[in-house]
């Protein structure tokens, strides 16, 4: 009775990953893109917008007060993000870790942070760090008829046992 709850991993789980602009203008979406389906993440949505200042503020609500969250919604708001949701086994998680640490130069070579960028105001990636945020921002960036629910065959037999 003591015993904790297993942790429930499902193959449905998605995240919320966004190329910033500072990414889209070094031409990096597709690099960005090909980590995510070689790892076998199936793409279920994808879109590019220039995303409004109010948008990004609810976005980054928890930020807020940081003393960098103008000058990061002035940085998100410059230019086109291109914001998709990707799905698979524990992929929040380890959507984090293929993103690399918030600050690059902390983050290890082999991850996204880690091989394409310097500093943190120019990370060039997002990615949901819980489930619970992953679904806040599905919801806050795409409508229900803009996510993609596909049957996969190949990867249901070739990336899962
Ligand atoms: P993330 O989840 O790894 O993206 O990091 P956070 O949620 O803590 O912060 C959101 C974003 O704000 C980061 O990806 C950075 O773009 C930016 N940011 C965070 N900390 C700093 C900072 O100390 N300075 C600056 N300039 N930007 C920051
Ligand atoms: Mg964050």
């Amino acid at each position: 009775d003591s015993c904790p709850e297993p942790v429930k991993m499902s193959v449905n789980e998605r995240t919320f990953i966004a190329v910033k602009p500072d990414g889209v203008h070094r031409g990096l979406v597709g690099k960005i893109i090909a980590r995510f389906e070689e790892r076998g993440y199936k793409l279920v949505a994808l879109k590019q917008l220039t995303a409004s200042k109010g948008h990004l503020e609810v976005h980054y609500q928890d930020l807020k007060e940081k003393p960098f969250f103008p000058g990061l919604i002035d940085y998100m708001a410059s230019g086109p993000i291109v914001a998709m949701v990707w799905q698979g086994l524990d992929v929040v998680k380890q959507g984090r870790v293929m993103l690399g640490a918030t600050n690059p130069l902390a983050s290890a070579p082999g991850t996204i942070r880690g091989d394409f960028a310097i500093q943190t105001g120019r990370n060039i990636c997002h990615g949901s760090d819980s489930v619970d945020s992953a679904n806040r921002e599905i919801a806050h960036w795409f409508k229900p008829d803009e996510i993609n629910d596909y049957a996969s065959p190949f990867i249901n037999s070739w990336v899962y046992e």
